[in-house]
């Protein structure tokens, strides 16, 4: 804009100088001949007596006498009323033309006086003519070059030259000057713009009046733009607090594999926490892996919905790839991965199958057991009674674990289902006084002392699912300990928690079975836990009702020395 305007300046006032040279020039060239007119005029009127141009001396002496006084040449002429020219200062003896056709001598025979003005070619300039009658018969012609228009300006040209460049220096500062201060506001405007839009008008510069409406133009421009932002922002926003929350992995990239936009879950499951979308935006900047990214090529190249589960050490991840369309075309314009954590349904589904092999086989042994003696029995290859009793004896024995078995499995699968049935206030100590009065007789027979320390700690549960979390705990303690040993049972809260703790002298679990026994039908010693009629779903059943109150147990034990349980629950106030 300043080069803008300082040109036009420039333009404007070089325009305006040459006008003005011309002008004076023309205007000075028209006072310049008038003036010469007026000159000649007047000498000739002032002159033309009779008596100065009677005879040829006469006419001499008045002829001399106006040249001297002149400073430019004069040609004088006298001229009868025949147009023969009787003198002729500049004719040098030739004879003269007839004058009587000149317009300015027949005007003077006719009215006294006339005068014309036309180039002369010897003079290569124009003259002016003047004539006046000086008597009946006798007309005085006097002329004078005048300059053209052309010799004028030729002459002033150097003049006009440095006077054009003298102004063109000025005009160059002036306009120069006259930008930067005009310019001045503008600039301090866009400098403090940022300011004058918050409102702030203590500026130590004047803004132009017109530029106020411009400056308002432009606030109320940029409170519709920040609106819009601010629009566009709470959209962007919401849509990625959704997608932030989400414990689902988000991942939407376009057709050419850039990533538009991640949330956290995506970044952990695809194995990338650091990913930096700002910096990063290819998909390759994300992962390498072959799998994923081969199917992320096929989704956007064939506009094909595809679902792929990948497995990692300890999750199972379902990828979910769908193609986005461009509205209102069938052309891939993106694509959204959602990821979903499915290892709690795979485990499940591992567990489930599993779960079902082992149920199948420990159902099986008893009744393989059972049928296998009472087949002997009827083929009749036992036949005293006191062998067919006892025979009996172990199909009964194998019926009650089986009975027993079915039970535990039954319990298992309802405490899984998470639906409790009711739950009510039980006093803990009141639950583990009854336990120990049902194994107190087991626990005897074995010389093995059940000791009992707890306080008054209430816990809102279900009555059966706490006995048979206190029954399975006890009676392992009793079943897995050496004659003449103890089980200490504890029960005791704090502010927080409530612990139950049930710590014997028993056979321990080495470290390698430590994490296992909590699993359905693990047994550490198989021979033993049947002998002792265990079913090997004991302790599962403890852990899936100590889920349930969201409690969580911890193992000690020490091989041949003893076994320490402690289960904590969180105390609910
Ligand atoms: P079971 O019906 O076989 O007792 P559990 O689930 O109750 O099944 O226990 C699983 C296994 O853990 C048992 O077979 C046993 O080997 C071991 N176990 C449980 N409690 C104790 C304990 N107090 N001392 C030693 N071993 C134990």
């Amino acid at each position: 804009m300043k080069k803008r305007l300082f040109l036009i300046i420039m333009l404007i006032s070089i325009a305006s100088s040459a006008l003005s040279c011309i002008l004076t020039t023309l205007i000075y060239y028209n006072f310049y001949v008038t003036d010469a007119k007026n000159h000649l005029r007047t000498i000739v009127e002032l002159e033309a007596v009779p008596e100065n141009w009677e005879n040829e001396s006469t006419i001499k002496s008045s002829v001399n006498k106006i040249i001297n006084a002149a400073d430019y040449s004069m040609r004088f002429t006298i001229i009868d009323s025949s147009g023969n020219v009787i003198y002729d200062n500049w004719a040098h003896d030739e004879a003269l033309e007839n004058h009587l056709s000149r317009p300015e001598v027949s005007q003077a025979l006719k009215n006294g006086s006339g005068e014309y003005t036309r180039y002369s070619d010897t003079m290569a300039s124009d003259m002016y003519y003047y004539a006046v009658k000086i008597n009946d018969n006798n007309v005085l012609r006097v002329s004078r070059e005048i300059n053209s228009i052309n010799s004028v300006f030729i002459r002033i040209t150097p003049m006009l030259v440095s006077l054009f460049a003298g102004l063109l220096i000025i005009v160059y500062i002036a306009a120069n000057s006259f930008t930067k201060k005009i310019l001045k506001p503008v600039n301090e405007m866009t400098r403090t713009l940022d300011e004058m839009l918050e409102g702030n008008e203590s500026f130590d510069f004047k803004i132009y009046d017109e530029l106020k409406p411009l400056s308002h133009k432009i606030l109320e421009q940029k409170t519709k733009i920040s609106q819009y932002i601010n629009e566009l922002k709470y959209e962007r926003d919401t849509i990625g607090i959704i997608t932030e929350d989400m414990k689902e992995g988000f991942i939407l990239i376009n057709s050419e594999k850039q990533i538009l936009s991640i949330n956290t879950s995506g970044r952990r499951m695809i194995g990338n926490n650091k990913f930096d979308l700002k910096h990063n935006k290819n998909i390759l900047e994300l992962t390498r892996n072959a799998e994923i990214l081969k199917r992320i090529d096929t989704a956007i190249s064939e506009n094909k919905h595809l679902v792929y589960d990948m497995d990692t050490k300890s999750s199972h991840f379902r990828y979910y790839f769908s193609p986005v369309r461009q509205q209102n075309q069938s052309s891939v314009a993106g694509l959204l991965i959602l990821i979903e954590d499915v290892t709690i349904q795979k485990n499940a589904e591992i567990m489930r199958s599993e779960f079902s092999a082992n149920v199948s086989h420990e159902l099986k042994t008893p009744l393989t057991t059972m049928i296998g003696f009472a087949e002997m029995i009827k083929e009749g290859l036992i036949t005293d009674i006191d062998s067919i009793r006892k025979y009996c004896g172990m199909i009964n024995k194998e019926g009650l674990r089986l009975i027993s078995l079915i039970e535990d499995i039954m319990r298992l699968s309802k405490i899984e289902e998470k639906t409790v049935p009711e739950d009510s206030s039980i006093n803990l100590k009141e639950a583990s006084c009854d336990v120990i009065s049902l194994l107190q007789t087991k626990a005897d027979s074995l010389n093995i002392k059940l000791n009992l320390q707890a306080e008054d700690v209430f816990m809102k549960a279900n009555k059966n699912y706490i006995s048979e979390l206190f029954y399975n705990l006890v009676d392992n303690s009793v079943k897995y300990n050496k004659n003449g040993g103890s089980v200490d049972i504890k029960i005791k809260k704090d502010e927080n928690y409530i612990y139950i703790v049930i710590k014997d002298t028993g056979v321990g679990i080495s470290e390698e079975h430590q994490s296992r026994i909590f699993e359905r039908f693990y047994r550490v010693d198989k021979s033993r836990s049947k002998e002792t009629g265990g079913t090997g779903l004991g302790l599962s059943i403890v852990k899936h009702i100590v889920e349930l109150y969201d409690g969580t147990i911890e193992l000690k034990s020490k091989e041949y020395k003893g076994t320490e349980i402690t289960i904590k629950f969180p105390l609910i106030k």
